[in-house]
This record gives C-alpha cells, structure tokens and sequence, in this order.
C-alpha cells in the first residue's frame, strides 16, 4: 500500500463513546455468519433470535453518487430502529441509554474499523469533513494513531469489503 498518503505521520483520533456514529440516518452495518455466531455466544441467546431481533436481510443498496443498484441475495445488515432521544434518526439496537455499544468487544468489523475507511482517509480534506460528525477525530485529547496502526485498520476493512460472505440461509 501507498506509505506517500496524507496520513503518513499519523492521525489524531480517540473514541469518547459518544455514540454518534450508532446513530443517524438510516444506513448499513454489515455482520456476516462469523460475527453473528459470536454476537449470540455473547448475547446468549440462539443466531435466530440474534437474527430475528438485531439484523435483516438487504437485498439491494442504491448507490448515493448517481442512484445505481447494487443487487446482493443474502447479505445482512445490523437492524436499526427509531432514535427516541433524536426524533427522525434511527438507532442501532446494540446502541446503551448511555451511548456505548452494548456489544462492544465483539461489534462487527465495520465498526471496529471506522474511521479508518477508504473513503474518509482518501483525502485530509475528507477526514476532515468526516471530523464535523464524529467528535473522536482531531479530538484535542486524542493519541495520535501511528501510520502502522492505520494502515491495519484500512486494509482490515477493505479486505473485509471484498470478502464479505453472505449469510448462508435462504
Ligand atoms: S462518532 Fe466517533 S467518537 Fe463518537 S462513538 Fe463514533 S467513533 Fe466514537
Ligand atoms: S454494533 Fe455497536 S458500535 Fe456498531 S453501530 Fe451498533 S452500537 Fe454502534
């Protein structure tokens, strides 16, 4: 991978759990088969009922920039429901009264990942749009995160983009 990026000396980013990016408008948390089984263990209850109550099955996805449909036939996402503190924002289940992930040591990549996506971290600019809505990033407080640490959050999740297995049900 490129190590001449923006980022090359590091970034400063802290997670403060202010939950934020658990919230908002409505949109996708992909969990494939592996995630969801160990979410259950977590959770104790069977990968039907994690299923039935935390997830659901996507069947299209329209791309914002020009509106084209990418089709898929059994890929889940993480279920969201009406934010009740913030009316007309919808909030992951897993979301605590207190912001925190109520599933945290085993949330799904995607979220362990962020913000360390290829689309925040294909400029400085858009890192730093991506700062406007999550408190963390340019946090005054914050470690720096070192290029090495970076670097294997982004591959993490761009590999994760292109390996996603569908869930195996019908
Ligand atoms: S928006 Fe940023 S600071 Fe807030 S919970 Fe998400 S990652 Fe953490
Ligand atoms: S699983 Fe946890 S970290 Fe991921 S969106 Fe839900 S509450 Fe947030």
């Amino acid at each position: 991978m490129d190590k001449d990026v923006w980022y090359k000396k590091g970034v400063r980013f802290s997670c403060t759990q202010c939950g934020r990016c658990c919230t908002g408008p409505e949109g996708f948390v992909w969990v494939n088969d592996n995630e969801m089984k160990k979410i259950a263990q977590y959770l104790n209850i069977s990968l039907e009922e994690l299923k039935e109550k935390h997830t659901h099955l996507v069947k299209r996805e329209e791309n914002p920039k020009n509106g084209s449909l990418k089709k898929y036939k059994k890929k889940r996402s993480l279920t969201e429901i009406p934010s009740e503190k913030n009316p007309g924002d919808f909030d992951c289940t897993f979301l605590a009264e207190d912001g925190a992930c109520s599933i945290y040591p085993h949330r799904p990549k995607q979220c362990r990942t962020y913000p360390f996506w290829p689309e925040i971290l294909k400029s400085k600019r858009s890192w730093e749009n991506e700062a406007r809505y999550c408190e963390g990033i340019n946090h005054k407080e914050a470690n720096v995160v070192a290029f090495p640490s970076i670097q294997e959050n982004l591959t993490e999740q761009i590999q994760y983009e292109r390996t996603h297995k569908p869930s195996e049900e019908s």
